[in-house]
């Protein structure tokens, strides 16, 4: 089958370079043996990296969802409050709900960031153990500030728990400078890997209270994930052939650098905020805020009668996959997920594709 990288802009997962593809089709390892926990101990050392952070860093054969309920699920005992802003982050407060926990919402309209000032208010005023929050709300194109609602967490002895799922790789994050707790992503959205990995990184404190919260569960326990990164295996059997991706791919995030990538990631942002305004007359509006954009994904507003099933259907046939809006805005919107190996001139092409579609009448209703 040939393929060629660079069409695919869905939000996750994103395209996957025919290199990376290829280190999957490799024979089976033994998960207790020698080898593999060479390959464990090279994709550790990579992610630290990546992760910013001396910490190790867990590998879990499920998709980000997982890590989210392990998030929830390692907390420690009390009130979560849930910061919600679109899809995603509402998915943190439900899987905070469905575990059985007290969960309150700071809920902001999809499209909007949430104000630190107004955390700290909330935070003031009732007693939470720990904070969800979404750094790149991926239904949205919306960055949280996550380093200051980390801060304001801490100074009122709430832990802050961290989805970096369209974040880390594409955006700054500094897992031991801004003193996280958690920060858990996925494979398959900034990393430009197949789906079906999760990976994450937690604070010594927060293995602590892992291994003493009661409703923890088998499969997400931190503390079992942490015993068993010390000896570079993981606690079941992971998903060998994703590793084999994961190990090919995380040499390549490693040798481009992290800082070249956010850059990168921060360029491509930039070609998609003066597409938008250069088309601004036509009715193309990016839904997050000038200051509240995250590098790695837009939620872009269709004119006035084109309908984002239409247009995505047409752009399609140049060859180009966009993504459905998510959620609430699965009518207005469409996404663009200018993340992972794409690159200025990549995101240009469909850009391109995108500008030529507008102009033809086929897409109106
Ligand atoms: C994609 C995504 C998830 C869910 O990831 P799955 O791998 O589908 O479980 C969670 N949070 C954010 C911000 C995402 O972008």
């Amino acid at each position: 089958m040939s393929y060629s990288f660079g069409k695919f802009f869905v939000p996750g997962p994103t395209d996957v370079r025919p290199d990376v593809l290829a280190a999957m089709a490799q024979p089976m390892i033994a998960h207790r043996g020698p080898e593999f926990e060479a390959m464990f101990a090279r994709i550790q050392e990579r992610l630290r990296l990546v992760f910013r952070t001396e910490r190790p860093v867990y590998v879990s054969s499920s998709s980000a969802t997982g890590l989210m309920e392990a998030a929830v699920r390692c907390a420690p005992a009390g009130r979560i409050l849930a910061l919600v802003n679109g899809g995603f982050s509402e998915r943190f407060a439900k899987i905070a709900d469905m575990c059985g926990r007290e969960c309150d919402r700071y809920e902001v309209p999809a499209g909007s960031a949430h104000d630190p000032a107004e955390l700290g208010r909330r935070l003031a005023g009732k007693k939470y153990a720990a904070i969800t929050v979404v750094h790149s709300e991926t239904s949205t194109g919306v960055l949280n500030d996550v380093r200051a609602m980390s801060d304001v967490a801490h100074e009122h002895g709430a832990l802050c728990l961290i989805d970096s799922v369209s974040g880390l790789g594409g955006t700054p994050l500094e897992f031991d400078e801004w003193k996280c707790d958690y920060v858990l992503t996925g494979s398959q959205k900034a990393l430009a890997l197949p789906p079906g990995l999760a990976f994450a990184a937690a604070s010594m404190e927060f293995v602590r209270t892992a291994k003493e919260a009661t409703g923890r569960g088998v499969y997400f326990d931190i503390g079992e994930f942490d015993d068993f990164a010390a000896k570079n295996q993981t606690p079941n059997t992971p998903a060998v052939s994703l590793l084999y991706a994961a190990d090919a791919q995380l040499q390549a995030i490693v040798a481009e650098g992290i800082e070249a990538r956010w850059a990168r990631h921060a360029a491509m942002q930039q070609e998609v905020v003066e597409w938008a305004g250069r088309l601004e007359h036509r009715g193309i509006a990016i839904v997050a805020k000038p200051g509240e954009r995250s590098p790695t994904v837009s939620a872009i507003r269709l004119p006035r009668g084109t309908t984002p099933r239409g247009f995505i259907t047409e752009v399609r046939r140049s060859g180009y996959t966009l993504g459905a809006g998510y959620g609430a805005l699965r009518e207005t919107t469409f996404r663009i997920g200018h993340m992972g190996d794409h690159t200025v001139a990549t995101v240009r092409g469909c850009l391109a594709a995108c500008e030529e579609t507008l102009r033809s009448s086929s897409v109106r209703t």
